[in-house]
C-alpha cells in the first residue's frame, strides 16, 4: 500500500522534478516548470508510477525510442487543478489515474471505437525538448475525459489501471462468455492481467508458460488450468482439456514465434486469436486462408483499452473487485529511478512502481 497524502512532501507549485531518459541507461532529473492546465484540462499531482515494458525496452535499448524521453504510461496520482471551463465531477485532492482519452467527435469516437481516435494517445506531453507520457515527473496534465475516479484504491494498484484496461479491452473484443475456454500464453504481467479479466467473464482460464513462478502466480490470480510448456505440448494439452475441440479465444501475452504458431494451432471452429503483445525484433506469421475460412478461425491485435475499458478496469481496482497488489514486486522513490529501472529489466519481475 502506497503511503496517504498527507505524508508526502509539500506540493511546490512552481517546478517539478522530471526523470530525463537522454539515451540508452542515462536517466536524470530535472527541475522544470509545472504547467498549467487548460480549458478542459486537469492538472494531476503523479503519486505512483509503473514501470512498463515501452519504459523498460528504451531504457535498456531493446526497443528504438526517440530521446530526450519522459516514460511513464501507467499512472496514479491526485487532482492538484482543474482548468477553467473543464466539463468534470472530480474535485481537487481526488485519487485519480490517467488514461485514454478521446475527441468524442471522429468517426471513430461516434462509433464507440474510440482505441482508434486520434487523442487516444493524448498521453504524451512536452517536457521542455523532451517528450513522453510523463509519469516519471511529479506532474502531468491531461484532458479531462482521460482522468478517471479512484476512490480509495492505493495509488500503487491505481496505477496498474492501464494494464488492466488493456487485458479488459481483449476479453470484450473476443466477447468472451461464462464458462467458455480462453487460453493464455505468456504469465508475464500482460498474461496475468488477461487472466483476471477473463476470469471476471467468467472464462475458464488454461495458461501455458515455461516458468514454473509464474504459474504459480498465474494460479493466484484466478487461472483455472495450468500447462508447464517446458514438460508438455501445450497444444496437445489444450485438445487434451476441451475434448479435442481447442479453446475458443487464445490470449498470445508473449511475442514470439513458437507461441503464435501454438495459438493458432490450439484453436477450435470459431476461436479467435489476440496477438496482445509486440516483438522486437518483430517474427513472421503465417495463417492458412483455406483453413481459417473453412473453421471460421479470426486473428486480431489488441494494443490498448478504450474509454469503457479503463472505466471498468478503475471500477474493479477502486471496489476491490481484483486484487493486483501480488503483482507489485517493489517501490522505489522518483529520486532512484535509475535503480527501479535496473530492477524493472530484470527477468522474472512484475511491476516496479516509481513513488512521487
Ligand atoms: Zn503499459
Ligand atoms: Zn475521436
Amino acid at each position: 500500500m502506497t503511503s496517504p497524502a498527507t505524508e508526502a512532501p509539500a506540493v511546490r507549485t512552481d517546478t517539478m522534478r522530471v526523470a530525463v531518459m537522454a539515451g540508452v541507461r542515462d536517466i536524470s532529473l530535472q527541475e522544470l516548470p509545472v504547467p498549467a492546465p487548460g480549458p478542459g484540462q486537469i492538472l494531476v499531482r503523479v503519486r505512483a508510477t509503473a514501470i512498463c515494458t515501452w519504459e523498460q525496452r528504451s531504457y535498456s535499448g531493446a526497443q528504438h525510442n526517440k530521446f530526450p524521453f519522459v516514460g511513464g504510461h501507467e499512472i496514479a496520482g491526485e487532482v492538484a487543478a482543474i482548468g477553467p471551463d473543464t466539463n468534470t465531477d472530480l474535485k481537487v485532492g481526488e485519487r485519480v489515474a490517467v488514461g485514454s482519452a478521446a475527441c468524442g467527435r471522429c468517426h471513430w469516437c461516434m462509433t464507440g471505437q474510440d482505441r482508434a481516435c486520434k487523442q487516444h494517445y493524448g498521453f504524451n506531453q512536452k517536457y521542455g525538448d523532451a517528450w513522453g507520457p510523463g509519469g516519471f515527473g511529479e506532474y502531468r496534465i491531461q484532458v479531462a475525459d482521460g482522468v478517471y475516479r479512484l476512490g480509495d484504491a492505493a495509488y500503487d494498484v491505481g496505477a496498474l489501471s492501464e494494464p488492466l484496461s488493456c487485458a479488459i479491452h481483449a476479453s470484450r473484443m473476443l466477447d468472451l462468455r461464462v464458462g467458455q475456454d480462453v487460453v493464455v500464453l505468456g504469465a508475464g504481467v500482460m498474461g496475468l492481467m488477461n487472466v483476471v479479466a477473463a476470469r471476471q467473464h467468467g472464462a475458464r482460464v488454461i495458461v501455458s508458460e515455461v516458468d514454473p513462478n509464474r504459474l504459480a502466480m498465474a494460479k493466484r490470480l484466478g487461472a483455472t488450468e495450468l500447462i508447464d510448456a517446458t514438460k508438455v505440448d501445450p497444444v496437445e494439452r489444450v485438445r487434451e482439456l476441451t475434448e479435442g475441440r481447442g479453446a475458443e479465444a487464445v490470449i498470445a501475452a508473449i511475442g514470439h514465434e513458437k507461441a503464435n504458431e501454438q495459438g493458432l494451432a490450439m484453436l477450435s471452429d470459431r476461436g479467435r486469436f489476440v496477438l496482445f503483445a509486440a516483438a522486437h525484433p518483430e517474427p513472421t506469421f503465417s495463417i492458412l486462408p483455406n483453413e481459417t475460412h473453412n473453421r471460421e478461425t479470426g486473428v486480431f491485435g489488441v494494443i490498448s483499452g478504450e474509454k469503457q475499458d479503463f472505466y471498468a478496469a478503475t471500477r474493479l481496482i477502486r471496489y476491490g473487485l481484483v486484487d493486483l497488489s501480488p503483482l507489485i514486486d517493489i517501490r522505489y522513490p522518483l529520486a532512484e529511478i535509475a535503480t527501479a529501472l535496473d530492477h524493472a529489466v530484470k527477468p522474472g519481475t512484475y511491476r516496479v512502481i516509481v513513488e512521487l
